[in-house]
């Protein structure tokens, strides 16, 4: 009894934690990336299954990366109803140093009358800003 409720306690903590720490991070992050920001040892399945549950719930997104990792960020904009939302808004990969980065601009999901449309992986992939001032 008491083993379950401090488990409990904790989960709610570590899930208040992820949903704090991308909506602080100025870029998408991995599952790995959130993982090692735990001063306790979470396993990696229950980072997994927290950010399946957050993506369900419609509270962040993810889009997969070039090395076929997925990324996560907060969703910020979505203007529909959280579970259903299809988000149209662009992401950047930067082949030098990695980085995922949600942008501000979107495109137009189109409707495909013999398809349901249940989510978007929209990638560019170039070079960031940062990068292309230090390889210059
Ligand atoms: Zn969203
Ligand atoms: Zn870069
Ligand atoms: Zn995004």
């Amino acid at each position: 009894m008491k083993t379950a409720e401090g488990k409990k306690t904790r989960n709610t903590k570590h899930q208040k934690a992820v949903l704090d720490l991308l909506k602080n991070a100025t870029k998408a992050l991995t599952a790995d990336e959130i993982r090692e920001k735990f001063a306790d040892n979470i396993n990696k399945t229950t980072v997994y299954r927290m950010l399946d549950r957050f993506v369900e719930a419609g509270k962040i997104h993810f889009v997969t990366g070039q090395n076929g990792k997925s990324f996560y960020a907060l969703c910020k904009s979505c203007k529909e109803d959280p579970p259903k939302h299809i988000h149209n808004h662009l992401h950047f990969q930067c082949e030098i140093c990695g980085k995922v980065e949600c942008l501000p601009e979107t495109v137009k999901v189109p409707q495909l009358d013999d398809y349901e449309i249940r989510e978007t992986q929209l990638l560019l992939i170039g070079t960031c800003k940062r990068c292309i001032n230090t390889t210059n």
